[in-house]
């Protein structure tokens, strides 16, 4: 109740605002078409409210109370259930006969009349909106446009009947043939654009969804093809689409659109994040938008008071929550929220903004048709790098070692299939050394756990300076076990390299004026080379490695030992 009497209050204000800041003239001045490809209605455009919506033109032309002329070059009254008249007059001061197009360019209003008068004739009325089939527009298959023919030295007066559900935004515009071309062309393009990219990220959202089973980004597409649904009805494009026969329901598939995008938002918002692991209560709110989401549908179907209030929370709370949330989750380091804040930030403010320019409260600028296509634009954009960058990190952890950051296992064996068919084909040697560090088990019970822990990530980076050349790899096979896979290096080199890492550590470990972790620890080391052999598969190379590592160790620690297998 308390937001209800707030949006009054607020509507009330915009509109003294409004009026203050329009000039009032008892009578209007014709706008005079020159040479010009456009025209804006500014100074020109008066308006009458009809609360019971039931005047006919002549009863309109015939009242007294039309406030203006209004200077704003768009009129954005909010949301009203009057029918609001609008009136201006033309007039052709040239010694030719000019065409023009009265073009209304909020695609969203239900129903608008245009009524047209030249000085010696009566009203010729013309219907369209959002409830008319696109066949039936006065150019059929276009928006709401309106073609104008003005003699030279003539006069014509316009009246324009609107009504709408929606926001009572009112831009018109008066364009020539070759303006109207031009901006034809120029949306179409944008507008091509932009589902072109929508269509191309969506493939790639799917796709990623269903082959690395994330579930977040199959969210994000069906979010992203509802908000493409919203732009789309918006710019009255899938009225033009829709049969004629379904035109009717046309409103409610814009309004399950709409709620359908805070939904999927929503459950994108938590999943993306991991809002759960996050934070539990967090994570309950955003499904409390999710779901309120559902409500606010049914209850747009069933009118009622509790609408605004819910609108209200849907559109401008839980954005700005979720806008707050993530950008308090960027300046805490979760990681990737950062492309993700700025894509989310950029796609909801914007949504803010509209609710109230919808409820008349915020003016409507002459780029705000484009404020929403490029939000969803922009919002794409940084969303699918988060994306991109999310399955990329996932990726690499699936292949690194958490402890070391060293490659894993599994990394291993893939790396070593790829290096010993390229030997193989080749022909060149191709060696691994294993490495166990001796008695770790004692160092832990000594030193404890942590301890070992920072030796174990001490020991990666020195293997890791040892292998720098290309297809050279560091791997952490296992607890304190680690093997280095050494392509087109032979059994010479392979030993000489191990017995540097072992030096290198021994000498470390002596010099007692650094701070390296791991005093007196020493290690074992088995090498192994071959030159593949088409018969032999890898892991015998892995299997001959780990027997001189054993031999190594039962040979008393602290030592290197060369495999014997291969070099008959
Ligand atoms: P040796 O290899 O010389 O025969 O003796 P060892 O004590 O090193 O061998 P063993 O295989 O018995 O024990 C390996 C120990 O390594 C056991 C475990 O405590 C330790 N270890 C394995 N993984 C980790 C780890 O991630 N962190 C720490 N701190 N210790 C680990
Ligand atoms: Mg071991
Ligand atoms: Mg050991």
């Amino acid at each position: 109740m308390f937001l209800s009497s707030l949006k009054r209050i607020l509507l009330q204000l915009a509109f003294v605002f409004f009026f203050l800041s329009s000039a009032h003239t008892a009578y209007s001045v014709p706008l005079i078409l020159e040479d010009k490809s456009f025209y804006t209605l500014s100074g020109y455009w008066e308006i009458l409210t009809d609360p019971t919506r039931d005047l006919s033109v002549q009863q309109a032309v015939g009242r007294s109370d039309w406030s203006g002329p209004f200077n704003e070059k768009i009129l954005n009254l909010g949301i009203t259930k009057s029918a609001i008249w609008i009136r201006f007059f033309f007039s052709n001061k040239t010694d030719t006969s000019r065409k023009f197009y009265v073009s209304f360019e909020y695609p969203a209003v239900n129903s608008v009349s245009f009524y047209s008068k030249s000085s010696h004739g009566g009203f010729q009325k013309e219907q369209t909106g959002s409830s008319v089939p696109a066949s039936a527009n006065v150019i059929p298959y276009r928006h709401y446009l309106f073609p104008l023919v003005i003699e030279a030295g003539e006069t014509i007066e316009v009246y324009m009947r609107m009504q709408s559900y929606s926001g009572m935004t009112i831009p018109i515009r008066i364009l020539s043939d070759q303006s109207l071309f031009q901006k034809t062309i120029r949306d179409y393009a944008l507008y091509g654009a932009l589902f072109g990219f929508l269509a191309l990220v969506l493939v790639y959202f799917i796709a990623a969804g269903s082959f690395m089973h994330k579930k977040a980004s199959l969210w994000l597409a069906a979010y992203s093809a509802l908000f493409g649904i919203h732009i789309a009805a918006r710019a009255g494009f899938i009225r033009l689409f829709t049969p004629d026969g379904l035109l009717g329901i046309n409103d409610l598939f814009h309004l399950l659109a709409i709620g359908g995008l805070y939904f999927t938002g929503a459950k994108f918002f938590r999943l993306f994040l991991s809002l759960k692991t996050i934070s539990r209560p967090l994570d309950l709110i955003m499904a409390g938008f999710q779901y309120l989401s559902i409500l606010f549908v049914t209850l747009t179907l069933f009118p009622n008071p509790f609408l605004t209030v819910i609108s209200f929370i849907l559109f401008v709370i839980n954005p700005f929550f979720s806008i707050c949330l993530a950008f308090y989750f960027w300046r805490r380091g979760v990681s990737n929220a950062g492309y993700f804040a700025i894509g989310w930030i950029l796609a909801h403010l914007v949504s803010v903004y509209d609710f109230f320019r919808i409820n008349g409260i915020i003016s409507y600028p002459a780029y705000n048709e484009w404020l929403i296509p490029s939000s969803l634009l922009i919002a794409l954009i940084f969303l699918s790098v988060a994306l991109i960058r999310q399955n990329a990190i996932d990726h690499l952890m699936a292949e690194t070692d958490p402890l070391t950051l060293l490659a894993n296992r599994r990394k291993f064996d893939e790396a070593l299939h790829e290096e010993w068919n390229r030997c193989l084909r080749e022909q060149s040697p191709l060696s691994l050394i294993m490495v166990d560090v001796d008695h770790f088990k004692n160092y832990n019970d000594s030193f404890g756990h942590k301890a070992g822990d920072q030796y174990l990530c001490y020991l990666a980076d020195v293997l890791k300076r040892y292998t720098q050349r290309s297809g050279e790899l560091a791997v952490r096979y296992g607890g304190e076990e680690f093997v280095l896979l050494l392509p087109k290096t032979d059994a010479a080199n392979a030993f000489n390299l191990a017995e540097a890492i072992r030096n290198y550590l021994g000498n470390s470990a002596e010099d007692t004026t650094n701070h390296t972790p791991g005093k007196n620890i020493t290690i074992s080391l088995g090498v192994a080379t071959t030159i593949p052999k088409k018969e032999e598969k890898p892991e015998i190379l892995i299997l001959e490695t780990d027997i001189a590592l054993y031999e190594a160790k039962r040979a008393g620690r602290n030592r290197t030992i060369a495999s014997s297998a291969f070099k008959t």
